[in-house]
Formats: structure tokens, C-alpha cells, sequence
């Protein structure tokens, strides 16, 4: 089974094949309001057609599950605590998942919080805005590199530099997906 997640940009939509047992293929599509035209599964089927590499994955292939939801790409939450409450992972804010980082911020989040619990400071309401900034800085560089990997993928010209930059320098690839995976800071200083 292929161990990667596949992700094909297009003019206004990302498509993303993951690979699952059994030899199946969930596909997952993103896409600005703008470039849906007429029947939601017709534009799908559109944009996987134009990406001759899916193309050829998907030929012959056999559709065994429907369109399972609609989702905006990126979202914030206008509180994301309030006294008892505390929202985590995508409730309190998501972005684009191109940098494949969702869960780790999730976890990284929770783990957070965690801590704070931890401490048992009393009452436990007063600590909750501190825990939120902190939230707020830990996740601040997972923002910014999500939205230049975004600027790249708009800037094709940029975005194949940066790719033969990271195929020259294996190490600097791997800082970033240690830095998507959690296991890195951004900077070794923080
Ligand atoms: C196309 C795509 C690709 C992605 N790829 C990656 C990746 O490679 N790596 C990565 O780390 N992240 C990835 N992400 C992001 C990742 O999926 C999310 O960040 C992560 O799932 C967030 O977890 P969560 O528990 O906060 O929310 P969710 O996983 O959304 O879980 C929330 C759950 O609550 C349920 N729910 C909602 N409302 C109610 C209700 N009223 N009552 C009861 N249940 C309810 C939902 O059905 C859902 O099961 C991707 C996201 C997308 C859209």
C-alpha cells in the first residue's frame, strides 16, 4: 500500500488521495466557491480528470463510497474558552490542511491544556486566557508556514524552486515535516 498522501493542485481546488487498505483511494477535494460549476460529483469527476497522474490511478476504478460532506477550508472560532469550556482541535480553528499538520496541532493543543490542568491552579477559570495565548504562540508558526506553502502553490514559478531547493537540501525537507509532525520547532529558538 502506498504510504503517502497524494495532494494535485488546480486552478482553485486541491484534490487529496489517500491511500487505504485494500487498495482503495479516499478522495478529498478543496475548492474556492468560484471554481465549483454546475453538479457538485460532474466537477469532481472534472478535476481529477484534469490531473493526468490521478487520471490514471482512478481508471477503471469502481466509486464505492458517495460524497461524504462539505466543509469550508479554513475557520476560526470567535471564543475559543469560556468559563468550564475550552474548545480544541478544528473547533477552535483550522486551516488549509496542505501542510498535513492538522492533528498534531490538535494533539499539541490538548497536550497543552493538559499541563494547565495539571497544575490544579484554583480557581481553574483564571488560567484559561494565559492557556489560550500560549495556544495562540504555539500555534502561531504552523499558521505562517501554511500560508507561504498556500503563496507557493499560487506562485507556480516560486513553488518549483522551493521544491528543487528541498530535493537539494533532504534535511531542510525533513525539518518541515518534523515540524508538521510536531516533533520540531519551527526555529530551534523560540
Ligand atoms: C482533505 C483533508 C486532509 C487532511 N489531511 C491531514 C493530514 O494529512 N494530517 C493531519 O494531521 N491533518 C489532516 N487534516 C486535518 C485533520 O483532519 C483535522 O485537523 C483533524 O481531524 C481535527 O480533529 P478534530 O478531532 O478536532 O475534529 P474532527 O476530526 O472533525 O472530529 C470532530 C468529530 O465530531 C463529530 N461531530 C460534529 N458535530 C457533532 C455533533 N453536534 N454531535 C456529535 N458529534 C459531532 C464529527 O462527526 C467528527 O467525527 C486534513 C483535513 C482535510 C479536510
Amino acid at each position: 500500500m502506498p504510504q503517502c498522501v497524494d495532494i494535485y493542485m488546480g486552478p482553485g481546488y486541491e484534490l487529496y488521495a489517500t491511500p487505504l487498505p485494500r487498495g482503495e483511494i479516499a478522495l478529498s477535494a478543496l475548492a474556492r466557491a468560484e471554481a465549483l460549476h454546475g453538479r457538485l460529483d460532474d466537477q469532481f469527476r472534472r478535476w481529477w480528470n484534469a490531473q493526468p497522474h490521478l487520471a490514471e490511478r482512478l481508471d477503471g476504478a469502481k466509486q464505492v463510497g458517495g460524497m461524504l460532506a462539505i466543509s469550508p477550508v479554513s475557520g476560526r472560532a470567535r471564543r475559543r474558552f469560556l468559563p468550564g469550556f475550552v474548545l480544541l482541535g478544528d473547533a477552535a480553528g483550522f486551516t488549509d490542511p496542505i501542510t498535513g499538520g492538522g492533528m498534531t496541532q490538535a494533539l499539541l493543543a490538548a497536550e497543552l491544556l493538559g499541563q494547565y490542568v495539571a497544575r490544579n491552579v484554583r480557581p481553574a477559570n483564571n488560567w484559561l486566557a494565559t492557556f489560550d495565548r500560549e495556544r495562540e504562540r504555539l500555534l502561531r508558526d504552523y499558521r505562517r508556514v501554511t500560508a507561504f506553502v498556500m503563496w507557493l502553490v499560487q506562485n507556480p514559478a516560486f513553488l518549483l524552486t522551493a521544491l528543487e531547493v528541498t530535493r537539494l537540501l533532504p534535511r531542510l525537507f525533513s525539518h518541515f515535516l518534523g515540524f508538521a509532525g510536531g516533533t520540531r520547532r519551527l526555529c530551534a529558538v523560540a
